[in-house]
C-alpha cells in the first residue's frame, strides 16, 4: 500500500489519471489527505473512487498498533508500525490544553547514549517524510486535538536523516496541512555539527536545542559515544552559528544522573563553555530506562542546579511529563512487549 500523504500536486494528477477521474478529483484527495481524513471518511468522493483509491494507496504511512495513556498529565505513548513491520513510537502531550507531538525519526538510532532506551539496540533504519509525518496527524486524530507544537526529540538522531526530516518540517509548515509554525517546531541533536550547518545554511528557522548532558569531553563520551566523532566543542560552535543566522534560542539539555555528571567540575565545564551565550539550560531529571537504571537520589537534578546558580547560570527544570508509561525523555524504544507489559 502506498500512503497518499506527503505526496506532491503533481503526483496527486499522476495518481488520479492512473484511475482514470477527471483531474478535479487531484484536489480534493490532496485536501482531504492533507485535513487528515482516512480514503473511508472523504465523503466528497464517490464511493467506486474511494474504492478504487483503498486498492493501492492508504492516507497514512503507518499503522496505529497500541497507546498508553499516562491519566494524570493525559500524555499518550503510541506504537506505530511501518508497512515493512517496523515499530516506533511517538507521544502525544497536552500543555495549557494545547497539543505537543514529539516525533521519532529514525526506527533506533546509532547514537547509543548510554542513557536513551531508543539507542541500545542501534539503528534499524531511517524513516520516510511521509512515516515522520504520519505520526503527527495519527496522534492528532486520537487526542481530538490540533497539533499546536511539534519536538523531534523521539528515536533517531534527525540530523543523520536530514533530507526526510527537512521534507517534514516543510510539509507541516504549509498552511494547508498542519500550517504548524517554525517558532513551535523543536529539533534535537546530540551534536551533528555537519547537520546543524545545512540547517544554518537552509535558513530552516526551527529551534534547536541540544543533548548535551556533560561538558566535560571525557565524562561525556562515556555517556555519548558520538562525542568522538561529533565533539561539542565543535558542534556548539555550529550552534552558535546557527542562532546567529535564524535568531532563534538554542536550548541546551541536560540530564543529570548521580555521581556521572553532576559534579561541580561538571558545572564549572557547562558554565565555561556558555560564557556570554544565552543558550537556556533545560535540566532534566533523568528517567531511569531498563538498560542503564542510574540511580538517582530524591534531588539529584535540584542539587546539580544549585551549583548553576552559584555559577551564575540561569536554567529551567523541566517539567516530567509521561515517566509512568516509558514516555518521557530517553525512554522511547518501539518495543511491543513494553505495551503489554504496561496494559
Ligand atoms: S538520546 Fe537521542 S541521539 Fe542519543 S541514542 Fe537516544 S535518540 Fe539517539
Amino acid at each position: 500500500m502506498e500512503p497518499l500523504i506527503g505526496k506532491t500536486k503533481d503526483e496527486y494528477d499522476a495518481i488520479v489519471s492512473s484511475l482514470g477521474e477527471a483531474p478535479y478529483r487531484a484536489r480534493q484527495i490532496e485536501r482531504s489527505v492533507n485535513a487528515g481524513r482516512l480514503i473511508d471518511e472523504m465523503s466528497e468522493l464517490s464511493l467506486k473512487l474511494r474504492e478504487k483509491l483503498k486498492v493501492d494507496y492508504t492516507t497514512f504511512a503507518l499503522d496505529e498498533k497500541s497507546v498508553l495513556t499516562e491519566e494524570k498529565t493525559d500524555t499518550r505513548k503510541f506504537l506505530l508500525r511501518t508497512q515493512d513491520s517496523v515499530l516506533i513510537e511517538c507521544v502525544g502531550m497536552v500543555y495549557d490544553g494545547k497539543l505537543s507531538v514529539c516525533v521519532s525519526t529514525q526506527a533506533g538510532c546509532p547514537m547509543r547514549c548510554a542513557f536513551c532506551e531508543s539507542g541500545r539496540n542501534g539503528l534499524i533504519r531511517s524513516l520516510t517524510s511521509p512515516e515522520i509525518i504520519s505520526q503527527a496527524y495519527i496522534v492528532s486524530r486520537n487526542m481530538g486535538m490540533p497539533v499546536h507544537s511539534v519536538v523531534l526529540m523521539g528515536s533517531g538522531e534527525p540530523l543523520l536523516n536530514y533530507r526526510n526530516v527537512k521534507e517534514f518540517i516543510e510539509f507541516i509548515t504549509r498552511e494547508d496541512t498542519l500550517g504548524i509554525g517554525v517558532r513551535r517546531i523543536t529539533l534535537s541533536t546530540c551534536g551533528v555539527t555537519s547537520g546543524i550547518k545545512r540547517m544554518t545554511d537552509d535558513g530552516l528557522g526551527v529551534n534547536l536545542s541540544l543533548s548535551l548532558h556533560c561538558a566535560v569531553p571525557e565524562i561525556r563520551k562515556t555517556i555519548m559515544p558520538s562525542e568522538e566523532k561529533f565533539p561539542l566543542s565543535e558542534a556548539y560552535k555550529a550552534c552558535m552559528e546557527y542562532r546567529r543566522a535564524s535568531g532563534r534560542l538554542i536550548t541546551l539539555e541536560y540530564s543529570v544522573i548521580d555521581g556521572v555528571n553532576d559534579s561541580m567540575e561538571c558545572a564549572r565545564a557547562l558554565a565555561e563553555l556558555i560564557k556570554g551565550s544565552d543558550c537556556e539550560v533545560n535540566i532534566i531529571d533523568y528517567n531511569p530506562t531498563e538498560g542503564y537504571r542510574g540511580a538517582n537520589k530524591a534531588n539529584t537534578a535540584g542539587e546539580f542546579a544549585k551549583k548553576l546558580k552559584r555559577l551564575g547560570i540561569n536554567y529551567t527544570i523541566r517539567r516530567k511529563l509521561g515517566s509512568s508509561v516509558a514516555a518521557a525523555c530517553g525512554q522511547l524504544k518501539s518495543s511491543y512487549e513494553a505495551f503489554s507489559e504496561k496494559k
